[in-house]
């Protein structure tokens, strides 16, 4: 079974992606983090993409889709799509792509928050510049301050999570992401978690675990 994650930027998807990773055995595709992968990797791919990363803009769906067509050559079960598809264009792409492969997309979650609460997420958002994960400097904070409890790392504040870019990448979702959410909401196997900002992450991973065995 594959698994889409939808939602705004802050909204959660990557926490729930990490859980269910640990939990039950997903492999997680996250186009921002293999592209900022290729960015610490200094490669020409990288350093494009970065171009827009940088700016809280939408990298072109090309070079997107491409590198998610290389990724799905070698794993197309048990994924779960945290961040891609961001556009119409990508969605239709996705579908082809994993038709070629002879598989599907089975659930599409969309974590519905507000976006008071998304602006809060992130701006005291720090993340581990290695094992991903996320915290907050008042909500979830780490063990010892600025360092990560899973492998030591110092924590990092990622460039786009600057307020002058987090308005860009909130505009980016509102005019390309969110027309995604009425596109898939006619499909089969569209969970809607509503009001997710109310909810703490292991709440909404209950009522995503719950959808899923259904
Ligand atoms: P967030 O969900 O918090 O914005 P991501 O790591 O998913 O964080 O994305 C960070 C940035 O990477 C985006 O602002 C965008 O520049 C780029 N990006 C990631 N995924 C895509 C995608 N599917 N299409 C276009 N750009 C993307």
């Amino acid at each position: 079974m594959n698994i889409m994650l939808l939602g705004a930027p802050g909204s959660g998807k990557g926490t729930q992606a990490e859980k269910l990773v640990g939990r039950l055995g997903y492999t997680q595709v996250s186009t921002g983090d293999l592209m900022r992968k290729q960015i610490a990797d200094q490669t020409a791919l990288g350093a494009e993409c970065g171009k827009y990363m940088n700016e809280g803009k939408l990298v072109p769906d090309q070079i997107v889709n491409a590198i998610v067509k290389d990724y799905l050559e070698t794993n197309h079960e048990k994924l779960i799509f945290d961040g891609f598809p961001r556009t119409l264009e990508q969605a239709l792409e996705l579908e082809k792509m994993l038709a070629e492969v002879n598989s599907k997309m089975d659930k599409v979650i969309y974590i519905d928050v507000a976006q008071d609460v998304i602006l809060k997420r992130i701006s005291g958002r720090i993340i581990c510049p290695v094992c991903k994960v996320s915290y907050h400097v008042e909500t979830r904070k780490p063990l010892v301050e600025g360092i990560c409890d899973n492998d030591g790392a110092t924590l990092i504040r990622r460039p786009d999570d600057a307020p002058e870019k987090v308005a860009v990448r909130l505009a980016a979702y509102e005019a390309d992401t969110k027309p995604l959410i009425d596109f898939y909401s006619n499909k089969p196997g569209f969970i809607h978690i509503e009001e997710a900002s109310e909810l703490d992450g292991e709440t909404v991973y209950q009522m995503i675990e719950k959808e899923l065995v259904k």
